[in-house]
């Protein structure tokens, strides 16, 4: 299958699932159906053309979306994506998505997401900073610190979060550093926003092993991908005293029983691109990592790699979600047949849009936080939120994702009445 076709498969299903669920608990947290329309429907679509003057001199228009799904809680709130897969149901579904993710992490945002359909690797750096600009001068009525704040998402970064705060600021004719989060800490962005998603997973993980009642000695720990979440995580796990015991990248993985020491992999990443080859480790596959016997497995890396061919091999008994929608449905259900806990992805990997709307409370008010304080803030929105899911969990005898789209619509709905909707 096409790999355009399979991406946009799993953004549909993951949308399914979704309104699945919603239509799976309308009955048991008593919602309506105008309730559940409203909630399923965006409030806002946007698909605009995006003209680029192109270094050889040539005029390319790409498209670009922008769709605003919920602002019942708040501003509207999500990433924008590059890349050649992206299309309308994609966006779409990802702003659905980030809606949930919002309430369940108890902040003031709604949920929102963007896209240009490009592949920025055939793009120069200036193609990139002018189609990054003509993207948001065809936006720019419709975000605003108070009404919709972009960050990354997959191949947009620092750098082109400066061009949209600074094309925006042109446009409003004062500095409007708050219009977006995940910019350089140089324009304040802030500190801890590099690790916060495997920081904020560490923390939920904890959480969980203690309700669960599974000791840190008797915890080993497996992470699929070795990237910013993946490799991050693995580090704090490994200061903690955690032992991971495998780890992998694109290029393969590596497994030692014993432990690995984290710190050296990394070294040995840095220099070799790859982990795999470690001293004392045995080199494994990408399919093998999933099914070793380890009490917690944190897929990092890609969507759907826990599917319903692998999903019955799965020996942890804990899964981490870091990665967004790792497990697809069918492997959800097989998972939850087998009683496996799995923590999901809209609670798991939380902790990157908390540290993005603690970056947005620093420009508003103009005052900078230390890592320390950004660090302790998170612990108190992060641990809160794990609380309510596990509550949800028991009070409604659910598993831990459906607790979380409860906690999450309970909360979108109350709103939504107050609001008078
Ligand atoms: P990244 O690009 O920094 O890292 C991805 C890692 O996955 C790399 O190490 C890469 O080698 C590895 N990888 C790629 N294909 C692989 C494969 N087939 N098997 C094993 N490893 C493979 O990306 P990231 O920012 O770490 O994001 C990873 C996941 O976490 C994504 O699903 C992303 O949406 C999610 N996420 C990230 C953040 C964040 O703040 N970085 C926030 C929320 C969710």
């Amino acid at each position: 299958m096409p790999k355009q076709y399979k991406q946009c498969l799993l953004q549909l299903q993951k949308t399914c699932e979704v309104i699945g669920l919603i239509n799976e608990i309308k009955d048991m947290i008593g919602i309506t159906d105008d309730e559940i329309e409203i909630l399923t429907s965006p409030e806002r679509i946007v698909e605009v053309s995006v003209p680029v003057r192109m270094d050889d001199g040539h005029l390319e228009v790409f498209n670009g979306f922008r769709i605003q799904h919920s602002s019942a809680l708040g501003p509207f709130k999500g990433g924008v994506r590059y890349h050649p897969n992206v299309d309308l149901d994609e966006v779409q579904a990802l702003s659905f998505w980030m809606t949930f993710k919002c309430a369940v992490a108890n902040i003031p945002y709604g949920g929102a997401k963007g896209g240009i359909t490009v592949n920025p690797k055939n793009l120069s750096q200036g193609e990139l900073e002018r189609l990054s600009r003509a993207y948001i001068r065809k936006i720019a009525n419709m975000i605003g610190p108070d009404k919709d704040i972009p960050a990354p998402d997959v191949y947009t970064n620092a750098q082109i979060m400066a061009w949209f705060m600074d094309e925006y600021s042109r446009i409003i004719g004062s500095n409007q550093l708050a219009v977006v989060t995940g910019k350089p800490v140089e324009l304040g962005g802030s500190l801890g926003r590099d690790t916060a998603t495997a920081q904020g997973g560490f923390y939920v993980l904890e959480k969980m092993l203690g309700n669960l009642k599974i000791k840190k000695s008797e915890t080993t720990i497996t992470i699929q991908g070795f990237g910013n979440a993946g490799m991050n995580f693995a580090r704090i796990a490994n200061k903690f005293k955690y032992k991971v015991i495998a780890v992998s990248d694109s290029r393969g993985g590596i497994y030692n029983e014993k432990g690995l020491d984290i710190e050296k992999v990394i070294i040995h990443k840095e220099l070799s691109g790859t982990v795999q080859n470690f001293p004392g480790a045995k080199n494994i596959d990408n399919e093998e990592i999933l099914t070793l016997k380890t009490k917690v497995l944190v897929p990092a890396a890609l969507e759907g790699v826990i599917n319903a061919k692998n999903a019955g091999l799965i020996k942890a008994e804990v899964v981490l979600e870091l990665a967004n929608g790792p497990i697809n449905m069918e492997a959800g259900e097989i998972l939850s047949k087998k009683e496996k806990v799995v923590i999901p992805d809209i609670l798991a990997n939380s902790g990157g849009v908390i540290v993005s709307y603690f970056e947005w409370v620093q420009n508003i008010s103009h005052h900078y936080w230390s890592a320390e304080k950004v660090q302790a803030e998170l612990i108190e929105k992060i641990i809160p939120a794990t609380n309510k899911v596990w509550e949800t969990a028991s009070k409604y005898k659910v598993n831990l994702r459906t607790a979380a789209y409860i906690v999450a619509i309970e909360k979108l709905v109350k709103a939504l009445k107050l609001r008078g909707i």
